[in-house]
């Protein structure tokens, strides 16, 4: 018993001699790679991201037109946000708006519906919902190209697509000193083969990026400026708009990705703050 318990305590000191070094091993390298994530962050021209959506409940809702892929951009952005710990809806139907216990719940409705015609009580439920502080977001035709008939859902929106001259081109957008957190850091860029929107504006929204009408396609248009991203307020509801977006791919340019996500952040993050 006596040689045994010698035998056990001689194991035991070469454990904690053994891990203590170990130990010791791990907090160099821990350190090491914390120095180099450090320089690595200090080189960086990229702002340091921080997206605080979690908890918030989102909802996403495509349809209309198939020739934008509007499911496409719904699965990209839903598995972004449940990504950063949001609960996310998903519905192609209008109908959802009609539910008014469900949408006082949502703190933000992102939308992707070119076209299409949506009824009086789905388009007051959700004018009601962003009028009560829940955010709206979206690109292209899928909030700026819907309902054409409805002009109190334009009214909210802040501005209606009426052609894009040329089809798919290539493309500058400017993006201007806004001081904005939603383009910080972002620099000017070019887009290729895809719509350029020209559209009837609200003057009353911020706008945060620009393009500029070369008069390739429409001489007459050559030189006018035109908002390519803007927020707005309609009353208490963030409204966020990017009017990129024809195809999927589009969301792939970093610039562009970065900007919506911002915007869906700013968006989100409305309803919290009232009161
Ligand atoms: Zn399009």
């Amino acid at each position: 018993m006596y040689l045994d318990s010698k035998y056990y305590q001689y194991e035991l000191s070469l454990f904690i001699k053994y891990n203590c070094h170990m130990n010791a091993l791990k907090s160099m390298l821990f350190l090491l790679l914390i120095g180099i994530s450090s320089i690595t962050l200090a080189q960086s021209d990229e702002p340091t991201e921080s997206i605080s959506l979690a908890n918030k409940n989102i909802l996403v809702v495509w349809g209309g037109w198939d020739g934008h892929q509007p499911q496409k951009f719904a699965k990209k952005v839903s598995k972004w946000a449940r990504s950063v710990g949001a609960y996310v809806t998903v519905s192609d139907s209008l109908g959802i708006y009609t539910d008014k216990e469900f949408m006082e719940k949502q703190d933000l409705i992102i939308q992707y519906w070119t076209m299409g015609t949506i009824t009086d009580d789905e388009s007051k439920g959700l004018i009601e919902a962003i009028k009560s502080g829940t955010g709206l977001v979206g690109c292209h035709g899928g909030i700026g190209d819907s309902f054409r008939n409805n002009t109190d859902y334009q009214y909210m929106v802040g501005g209606q697509w009426v052609t894009h001259p040329g089809g798919k081109i290539n493309y500058k957008v400017e993006i201007g000193q806004t001081n904005d957190p939603v383009t910080n850091g972002v620099g000017d860029f070019e887009i290729f083969n895809t719509e350029q929107y020209y559209m009837h504006v609200d003057p009353n929204v911020k706008v945060l990026a620009r393009t500029t009408f070369s008069g390739e396609h429409d001489q007459w248009i050559k030189g006018a400026t035109m908002p390519v991203v803007w927020k707005k307020m309609h009353q208490n509801g963030r409204v966020f708009y990017i009017s990129i977006g024809h195809n999927p791919e589009d969301f792939d340019h970093p610039a562009v990705w970065t900007m919506l996500t911002r915007g869906i952040d700013w968006a989100g993050n409305g309803k919290n703050l009232l009161n």
